[in-house]
């Protein structure tokens, strides 16, 4: 079996079924993300690796490794934190070096949209991957980076297991990105696999981005990455209105600034990340509320509709209440159509438009002078604005999540790049988030965000491990998740601690209840085997989130 096996991996002829580092790294992340044998893309056919194969080729090939890197220079990491623009430059340089020493490249981006950015400006063919590829069209895209016709790969996470020869860089650009992270099994995230292929093949890594994931940057300074700041030379105009002593949606200080823009001729975008005409729909004489039935989250109203924003479904707004059928149903709260509205109401001059999703995206270029969105606004890439209005910027502290600050930051940061002016309204004006966001100074940030990782225990001072349970039986769960949570509890794993089994903020998906064990550990899972073999025995009902990006 053994020698089988090295014949196998052995890369004598020119064009090697498999590339030895390439199979090693298959099966190190499947150690490290999927607890079952899992079938992987490898050279554009499906094959199936089993543990014990995996682990295996680490034998037959870490002495092999080692001999390799005596003669080899170690790879380099780097992290470059600017805008769009800075990073492209930055990167077209590292891809010509690399293929002068005739090696591959692969980049990631979050977006493919933002692919064709790209490949205007590298001079050389490249190949697009990403999931949306039928099998053959994907399998003729390997085939050509296998042989070595293509150097350049772009696409989504799963470029990254693209055959690549000599790979000698990979690129990650907005690596604090989301969509990064494997939202199926095995959920791996993209970043993480991209260190562990640049160890084992010796390629540099690139990580960009303008406002970086705490995690990466904490990495940075402990000396993992080389840290390439572009200074943010425009000096921040942001003033924060306290919105306590205010009677409307739009405060005084907001109202003056849309006035001087208007009058300027220039213009205004203003952020509010809720769509539709309010919150919920309810009824004014006993508090009835629509919700989904599936998510049991709050209806949002829309025009004649109620729509669950987690689950898509749309309803049909009652014509009396189901409680106490009274007829005094409405909308409360605010979204972005009522908002719209007062906008409307506040500047009957100006021209107001409202960018969502279901609008074109060339209608941000045409004529308007107020421009009301979500953070689907971010998906364009904007001209210099005249003034940033954050309409409501506590808003994604609702969130009960250790990620939300970090999340918040980052999309109110970028929305207030793009204004000369900013204003920021908030109930909490003192909060470090909003602090931070005043002088558009990530390092205050991240010094006070890391204080609250570290006083918490959340990453990057602990590592996660999310165990998550859905069904449509209430007692079902109730029973599964405690007989688990004894398990985990009476097996004492060091410096780790098991919260008890409890329904997520997100209760209900698709009909089904959510609850969850959430494992903080100062060591990676990978430590405990006993842990690992408790995992890998759950039965089916079970997602096993493995440094999952938020628990909500
Ligand atoms: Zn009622
Ligand atoms: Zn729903």
């Amino acid at each position: 079996m053994e020698e089988n096996l090295k014949a196998l991996l052995s890369e004598s002829n020119g064009h090697p079924p498999f590339q030895s580092s390439r199979l090693l790294f298959q099966s190190s992340i499947q150690l490290l993300w999927s607890m079952k044998p899992t079938s992987i893309l490898l050279n554009g056919c499906q094959i199936i690796i089993w543990l014990p194969l995996a682990r295996l080729c680490s034998k037959i090939l870490c002495p092999r490794r080692k001999e390799l890197l005596k003669n080899k220079p170690m790879n380099k990491r780097y992290l470059i934190i600017g805008d769009f623009s800075t990073r492209l430059k930055f990167y077209q340089n590292a891809v010509e070096k690399t293929l002068a020493k005739n090696r591959s490249i692969i980049i990631l981006v979050p977006d493919l949209s933002l692919i064709p950015y790209f490949t205007k400006h590298l001079k050389n063919e490249s190949s697009i991957i990403h999931s949306g590829l039928t099998k053959t069209q994907r399998w003729l895209e390997w085939d050509k980076i296998r042989r070595g016709d293509i150097k350049i790969v772009i696409g989504s996470q799963s470029a990254l297991f693209a055959p690549a020869v000599n790979l000698g860089l990979i690129i990650i650009d907005q690596e604090e990105n989301e969509t990064y992270k494997n939202d199926r099994s095995p959920r791996f995230h993209a970043v993480e696999v991209a260190q562990k292929l640049s160890d084992l093949t010796d390629a540099n890594l690139i990580l960009g981005s303008l406002v970086p994931k705490i995690e990466t940057y904490y990495q940075a300074t402990q000396g993992k990455f080389r840290i390439l700041r572009k200074a943010i030379t425009q000096k921040s105009n942001i003033s924060i209105v306290d919105m306590n002593s205010e009677k409307y949606v739009i405060s005084n200080t907001l109202e003056k600034e849309i006035e001087g823009a208007l009058f300027n001729k220039k213009r205004t975008l203003l952020i509010f990340n809720r769509k539709g005409e309010g919150t919920k729909f309810s009824c004014a004489d006993c508090g009835w509320m629509a919700t989904c039935e599936k998510c049991g989250l709050p209806l949002v109203p829309q025009k004649n509709d109620n729509v669950c924003f987690h689950c898509e479904k749309t309803y049909l707004q009652p014509g009396a209440c189901p409680k106490c059928q009274s007829i005094k149903l409405r909308p409360m709260g605010l979204g972005t159509i009522r908002l719209k509205k007062f906008v409307n109401d506040l500047f009957p001059k100006a021209k107001v438009i409202q960018v969502e999703k279901d609008i074109d995206g060339r209608l941000v270029r045409y004529d308007w002078d107020i421009a009301i969105m979500t953070i689907y606004g971010l998906k364009f890439s904007w001209p210099k604005i005249g003034l940033v209005g954050i309409i409501d910027a506590d808003q994604g502290f609702n969130f009960p999540d250790f990620s939300s600050p970090q999340k918040s930051f980052q999309t109110l940061f970028k929305f207030l790049r793009i204004g000369e002016r900013g204003i920021v309204q908030s109930h909490l004006p003192e909060n470090y988030v909003i602090q931070a966001l005043a002088g558009l100074n990530y390092e205050k940030f991240f010094l006070d965000e890391i204080v609250q990782r570290r006083k918490f225990g959340y990453p990057p001072y602990t590592h996660l491990v999310r165990l998550l349970f859905k069904s449509v039986d209430k007692e079902k769960i109730l029973k599964e998740t405690s007989r688990i949570y004894q398990s985990l509890i009476t097996s004492h794993f060091p410096l780790t601690t098991i919260s008890p089994p409890h329904a997520c903020f997100i209760q209900k998906e698709r009909g089904k209840y959510r609850w969850q064990i959430v494992i903080k550990s100062s060591k990676h899972i990978s430590h405990f085997s006993s842990l690992i073999s408790i995992i890998r025995s759950l039965p089916k009902g079970w997602i096993v989130d493995i440094d999952p990006v938020n628990l909500l």
